[in-house]
């Protein structure tokens, strides 16, 4: 990487093909090299195969290479692997673990990661604690046994926010790993590393694919450890095989092309819908931290370049709730965020149906909480939607 791409700004860091592989034609689209082995230019004694620097998919593809590269280039990594899921990604991070180490997780975090830590890491000997990094004492909860802080910031869905500096802080002091999912920010709005983190985290199924089409997941280390762990990471990649096809390396790379514009829109119509959902008198709560009233407004403030497209709110009643998920049309009742269609989700019997009950509880999480993810419509026929949403839900 030269010093010119490290100090671009971050739109035009999504146009650079950050990888060394130039193809013999130059051409602008990197393309797909849809192959699992590479021939070998012959052998030189037993010890060692005159490689072409690519041997087996499964270790590097060259249409990946470049992925990784404009991946950890966005995140200012050293390193990035791309896996064929965000919980792929999350799955050989934790293999980074003993049996006998403890975690301190966020409570309110990714459904998915939570069921990950009960049915399989627990099994596998690791302990896990869960607090709000938004306002508990994390440092209470470290043990000897602690090996590392994991978290969102905001949180899914309900937009908690943490000051990463303070946090990494407290990890450094204790010798403890910092790890981030960013994938509510993505790498445009957010970059963890350059706070402290030591590992991020993204499911690129989310706003870096950003077209609800493919799946795909990231991680990203980088600071003092970086060098250490990568060779770690990319020990356990090639040994597990969860990694990304050379096909959906190509869609996420297209998709990484437009992120800065879908996010800026997306960004803005959810600030207009937050502000018209306060005004709604069936919205009870409207959780987006770009309201100047949310208590993580000034901290993301400082650490983040926006706030997102990312919103939550709570109504009146259950049967509201479920009303108003059976009168969208514009917008579609589905799981997932971060495509350029807006997506309501009704996270207690979706993304947070394994969740335990007392989490749900501590967080507020109820039957009544529905989470927006904003696209890039126009945000006027958006407030429309949901005018007429709630109009129908009225009269039932
Ligand atoms: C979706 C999501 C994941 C899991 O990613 P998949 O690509 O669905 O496996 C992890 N973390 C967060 C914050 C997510 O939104």
């Amino acid at each position: 990487m030269s010093k010119e791409e490290r100090n671009y700004h971050i739109e035009t860091k999504c146009q650079l093909k950050a990888g060394a592989h130039q193809d013999a034609f130059g051409s602008l689209s990197v393309p797909i090299y849809q192959t699992a082995t590479f021939e070998h230019r012959g052998i030189r004694g037993v010890q060692h195969a005159d490689s072409c620097g690519f041997d087996y998919t499964r270790v590097s593809n060259p249409t990946r290479e470049q992925l990784e590269a404009v991946m950890a280039l966005l995140e200012g990594g050293n390193d990035a692997m791309a896996f064929s899921t965000g919980m792929a990604a999350i799955d050989v991070l934790m293999e980074l673990f003993q049996p006998g180490d403890h975690i301190i997780v966020d409570g309110d975090l990714y459904g998915g990661s939570t069921r990950l830590f009960d049915l399989v890491n627990r099994k596998n000997g690791l302990t896990f604690t869960a607090i709000d990094f938004s306002e508990d004492d994390v440092c209470a909860a470290i043990r000897p046994q602690t090996k590392a802080l994991y978290l969102e910031t905001p949180t899914n869905p309900m937009m908690h926010v943490t000051d990463l500096a303070k946090v990494s802080r407290i990890a450094r002091e204790h010798g403890l790993l910092l790890i981030v999912d960013n994938t509510f920010l993505s790498p445009y709005f957010q970059n963890p590393i350059a706070l402290g983190a030591d590992i991020v985290i993204h499911s690129a199924t989310k706003y870096l694919g950003g077209h609800n089409d493919t799946l795909g997941g990231f991680l990203v280390t980088g600071g003092e450890r970086g060098l250490e762990l990568s060779a770690k990471l990319r020990e356990l990649y090639k040994t597990i095989g969860s990694c990304l096809s050379p096909f959906d390396s190509w869609l996420i790379l297209r998709g990484i092309k437009t992120l800065a514009v879908r996010m800026d829109r997306a960004q803005e119509n959810a600030m207009k819908i937050a502000g018209y959902l306060k005004t709604n008198p069936h919205v009870t709560r409207v959780l987006y931290p770009g309201l100047p009233e949310h208590p993580g407004y000034e901290i993301m403030k400082r650490q983040a370049r926006g706030f997102g497209g990312m919103l939550t709110f709570e109504v009146e009643s259950t049967e509201f709730a479920v009303r108003v998920l059976n009168h969208v049309e514009l917008i579609h009742f589905a799981e997932s965020l971060g495509g350029t269609e807006t997506l309501l989700t009704y996270p207690i019997t979706q993304t947070h149906a394994d969740v335990p009950k007392e989490l749900l509880e501590k967080n507020g999480l109820t039957d009544r909480v529905l989470r927006l993810s904003v696209g890039i419509e126009n945000a006027d026929d958006l407030i429309a939607e949901f005018e007429r949403v709630f109009a129908a839900s009225e009269k039932e």
